[in-house]
């Protein structure tokens, strides 16, 4: 067992390690050794390649971050579930042994937001993998801070491909429709058909969408979307007019879930007026929305990067019950030695992927 070899105080694991844009390596990194009183040592089992790690594949800047300019080698991630094996002295909600996912990113630890459970509302929070300001998950071990906010226990009746999506993309899609205000009855378009479209689809008809259009320029996407019950157009002019003719008028709310500019750019012919539009991908750099348009029409806009923890609560149930499934996503499963030909193809969309997932033990 991994959780014995890190006893044995060998300082040295496996990782997916980013040594700059394009060049994400399976190469030797130093165990985290655990350095804050309220964090843990998880031991990944499971991780999966996000759409924002493409970002740094890409050396797009995120943030402060600019990841063309020369990095410090940090371990990428911040999709992946496991098991705790080292806790420090301020964590009272695990232990050792217990099985937990995690959030995407956290908070300092600190403030009321950490200590009221909702870190990713925190000023200071930060996504694992995505800088060197915190390693991520597609590793042997990571350290967890604020780990009684940021882990949960992978609780009865979620598999391992639920637990993964729990946390980022499903939380992602929950906030993303969530903020389009959708109501029962109502039209909705998801712009854009990666894992978060996707689930996005099956949360609009949970809410009670009387029509989910979708639009993606992959046809193993569109075909993914209408098993799901969504009507799916590659992305033209025609496909826009066509909804607008089918909802006399334009749907009531768009999902945009690429961040992509060209998809950023169909949400507001596609959406009626008085109606209302979500954006949860990173946008390309870019990217820019019609305020003349948003004025006219009189649309709600609402964007933000989904605070993980929050949406358990709420779509935990839902996944006991099998009313949402999740499921079909994970097109790919290898192992973590293989993560560089996995953000090749994930990039490159080969083989028709959607996600992948990673085995790490
Ligand atoms: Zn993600
Ligand atoms: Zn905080």
């Amino acid at each position: 067992m991994a959780k014995d070899r890190f006893d044995q105080g060998r300082n040295i694991m496996k990782a997916l390690v980013f040594n700059g844009p394009r060049d994400i390596r399976y190469e030797d990194f130093k165990d985290p050794a655990r350095t804050i009183d309220n964090a843990v040592i998880m031991q990944v089992n499971k991780c999966s390649i996000c759409g924002s790690d493409l970002h740094i594949y890409h050396g797009d800047q995120i943030g402060k971050t600019n990841y063309d300019a020369e990095q410090h080698k940090f371990c990428v991630g911040h999709e992946f579930i496991g098991e705790v094996v080292e806790i420090g002295p301020d964590v009272h909600d695990l232990k050792v042994g217990d099985k937990v996912l995690a959030a995407g990113g956290t908070g300092c630890g600190e403030c009321t937001y950490c200590l009221t459970g909702s870190p990713g509302k925190c000023r200071r929070s930060t996504a694992f993998g995505l800088s060197n300001d915190m390693n991520g998950g597609q590793a042997e071990f990571v350290q967890i801070p604020n780990a009684d906010q940021t882990l949960m226990r992978i609780p009865d009746g979620i598999n391992d491909e639920q637990a993964v999506l729990l946390t980022d993309a499903l939380a992602t899609a929950a906030f993303g429709i969530n903020n389009t205000g959708l109501k029962p009855g109502q039209s909705l378009a998801v712009v854009g058909l990666g894992p978060i479209g996707l689930l996005g689809i099956e949360l609009a008809f949970l809410r009670g969408a009387s029509q989910v259009f979708a639009i993606d320029p992959v046809a193993a996407r569109r075909a993914q979307a209408e098993k799901l019950g969504a009507i799916a157009y590659a992305p033209s002019k025609e496909a826009i007019g066509a909804i607008i003719e089918a909802t006399k008028g334009g749907v009531h709310c768009v999902f945009e879930a690429s961040g992509a500019s060209s998809a950023v750019g169909s949400t507001v012919p596609l959406v009626r007026m008085g109606g209302a539009l979500s954006f949860i991908g990173l946008p390309q750099p870019d990217v820019a929305l019609p305020l003349n348009h948003i004025l006219y029409k009189g649309l709600t806009v609402k964007a933000g990067i989904a605070p993980v923890p929050d949406l358990w609560e709420p779509l935990i149930p839902l996944l006991q019950s099998g009313r949402l499934k999740g499921a079909g996503l994970f097109s790919h499963e290898m192992n973590l030695a293989d993560g560089a030909e996995a953000y090749r193809i994930f990039d490159a969309r080969d083989e028709n992927v959607i996600k992948i997932m990673m085995n790490v033990t």
